[in-house]
């Protein structure tokens, strides 16, 4: 476990590294440490070095693993959610990182209204127009977001995209520019605090720091190649 708080400290010097290109503080973007595949014995390694905020993708698999953690950090779900999935996520996870349908916005809004649950996340949206990735076109949100922004029982809080794979960190670059433009065209056009963008991930964290991240979410860097895949 010792290699997880050294991968972690590399990766936060890098962070650190990256905001300050781009004149950014970096206290400014926060870690994502995703966790999920891995057991509760790599998430108590990277809390005791003070890493707080973790990332999970299935609802079962955190409902196992949370329980067996230190209880006091934050997790974000950060995967594809199915609506009948929502009632059991929500008190699991404070945030959602990928919204990536209307009708998922509707049900979290309406089972956290029942429940009294806070919820807060952000609209992921496939810039990149990939047919294998989730989420909102750049078309559809503009469509969509006047009454997303009205929910009254999920506060959105910002966009959320994922880049294309690629060996070159270089080649997300334009997607994440892509994202940072929707939101502020959105802020402005609707009058709606987005102030989070969720970019990035272990292979290009650092073009999404430099474009603007306020949470990237970083898994097999800091704990190692993942032991099994990992599909909804
Ligand atoms: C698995 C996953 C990550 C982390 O990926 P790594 O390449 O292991 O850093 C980030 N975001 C999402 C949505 C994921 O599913």
């Amino acid at each position: 476990m010792d290699a997880i708080a050294a991968n972690l400290e590399e990766i936060r010097s890098r962070l650190t590294a990256a905001a300050e290109r781009a004149g950014r503080d970096p206290a400014s973007v926060r870690l994502v440490a995703v966790s999920k595949t891995y057991p509760a014995e790599a998430v108590g390694a990277a809390a005791s070095t003070g890493q707080r905020i973790f990332g999970e993708s299935r609802v079962q698999e955190a409902r196992e693993k949370i329980p067996a953690c230190p209880s006091d950090l934050e997790w974000h779900f950060i995967g594809h959610l199915q609506k009948n999935k929502v009632r059991q996520a929500l008190p699991l996870f404070p945030f959602f990182h990928s919204i990536d349908s209307a009708a998922l916005a509707g049900a979290i809004d309406r089972i956290a209204g029942e429940t009294g649950a806070k919820a807060q996340g952000l609209l992921e949206v496939n810039v990149s127009g990939e047919e294998s990735k989730h989420g909102f076109t750049p078309d559809e949100l503009r469509a969509q977001f006047p009454a997303l922004a009205k929910l009254p029982h999920l506060r959105i809080r910002g966009l959320m995209t994922m880049a294309p794979y690629s060996d070159n960190p270089e080649d997300a670059r334009p997607v994440f520019r892509k994202l940072h433009e929707l939101r502020d065209e959105l802020q402005s056009a609707h009058q709606h605090p987005l102030p989070e963008l969720s970019m990035g991930m272990s292979g290009d964290f650092e073009p999404a720091i430099e474009e603007g991240a306020t949470l990237v979410r970083v898994g097999s860097s800091i704990f190692g190649t993942r032991p099994r895949p990992n599909k909804e």
